[in-house]
């Protein structure tokens, strides 16, 4: 049986949204800055992707960017406001200690040249609260940033009163929805979100696109020069296939949220039940408000990466964390966030799963991962000292 269950790395595409991307490669294949008929065609096909988009964000069809993805979109967002906070004096920016890298790796590029970062402390319940992010803010502060919902643990952020926090404070808040759009209901205007990063590929899209919402009046800065595209935003022939992959992809993840998510509700809670029977484990994330395809745990005295070898070889596809930190020996920064020791966050898994899972998949994933958790144990050094009473249980 092979069971794909990590959805928060990437997803596979839709057939519809594959479908409807087709016509855009053999019929819409005119530039749509062109004049002609060719390339006008090739333009509503793009403003019929863009008000799809804005639809399901509940904002205006001009509010919306195209770019290459979730971290192109999170560049400019947190570049623009640094640029124009800077110019009033205000060189203060708020984010949490378990952002994605396109986030945080932006902030201390920032912080080079001569901007002040604060990352909010995410150990109390894995997650933040409004009051720290009210807490935190300055008369310099130029930028609020949290994510809508983190891709390695599944916490899920308070949003809403963190917009209503920065509204009342005139901030400007962005937030790295990539992981949840297609999955939770958003509302732009009425969670007061001025700034929206999300990705095609999150929710059956296709990769290389994305999209960043911006309010109506908040400025923006260019990460990509060139022709007049996107409003004069975003340089660069617009990728009309992935564009309306996305579009279509968002259009049916929007729609079919709710019976989606009851079935992958349900899936999540089986794992997660089954997977805290196995001694010495603990789950990663925020156990209520959680993205409904999140499984995350540590566990004590093994190697997250051998027992994704083993899970791979029993045909399961899952991560220890982040596709993006895979391949690198340092431990995840969101583990270490929400305060698991390094030995403890070694130990990780995440399953990410989809309405495309099935309950016998879930079965065999129940199976497989207390098998090889076992017999990783019984290789393990480190658990042989755990269980003399050498060393003492983290978990
Ligand atoms: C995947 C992901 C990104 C990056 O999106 P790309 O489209 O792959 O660039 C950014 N933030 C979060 C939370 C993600 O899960």
């Amino acid at each position: 049986m092979q069971v794909y269950a990590d959805n928060a790395a990437t997803t596979k595409i839709s057939s519809r949204a594959l479908q409807a991307m087709m016509p855009c490669f053999e019929k819409f294949y005119g530039n749509p800055s062109s004049l002609h008929s060719v390339g006008q065609e090739a333009k509503e096909v793009l403003d019929e992707a863009r008000a799809k988009v804005a639809a399901c964000l509940g904002c205006e069809a001009r509010e919306i960017f195209f770019t290459s993805g979730g971290s192109e979109a999170d560049n400019q967002a947190i570049r623009s406001a640094a640029f124009y906070g800077a110019k009033k004096g205000k060189k203060h920016i708020i984010s949490t200690a378990f952002e994605h890298h396109a986030v945080l790796h932006t902030l201390k590029a920032l912080e080079k040249e001569g901007f002040e970062i604060t990352l909010l402390d995410v150990k109390e319940g894995h997650n933040v609260t409004a009051q720290q992010v009210k807490d935190a803010i300055r008369e310099d502060t130029c930028l609020v940033t949290c994510m809508y919902a983190n891709n390695e643990i599944g916490s899920v952020l308070p949003i809403s009163d963190i917009g209503a926090v920065c509204k009342e404070a005139g901030v400007p808040f962005h937030t790295d929805a990539v992981q949840a759009v297609g999955h939770l209901h958003i509302n732009v205007k009425e969670q007061n979100i001025d700034m929206l990063s999300l990705s095609g590929h999150k929710f059956h899209g296709p990769k290389g696109v994305g999209a960043l919402y911006v309010r109506r009046g908040l400025p923006l800065v260019n990460i990509i020069e060139g022709g007049a595209q996107e409003r004069g935003k975003r340089g660069g022939t617009e990728n009309l296939p992935g564009i309306v992959g996305m579009a279509v992809a968002m259009e049916d993840a929007c729609a079919n949220m709710d019976q989606n998510n009851a079935k992958v509700t349900a899936m999540r809670d089986k794992l997660i039940a089954g997977l805290e029977k196995i001694p010495h484990c603990a789950l990663n994330g925020d156990r209520e408000n959680r993205l409904p395809g999140n499984v995350s745990f540590c566990f004590e005295g093994i190697e997250g990466e051998s027992l994704l070898l083993y899970l791979d070889a029993m045909g399961i596809s899952a991560s220890s964390g982040s596709a993006c930190t895979s391949g690198s020996l340092d431990p995840s920064h969101v583990l270490l966030a929400i305060g698991r020791v390094h030995d403890v966050a070694h130990g990780s898994l995440r399953l990410s799963l989809s309405h495309e899972n099935t309950d016998e998949e879930m079965d065999h994933i129940l199976t497989a991962v207390p098998q090889v958790v076992e017999l990783l144990r019984n290789m393990s050094p480190v658990w042989r000292d755990l269980q003399t009473g050498k060393r003492e249980y983290i978990l």
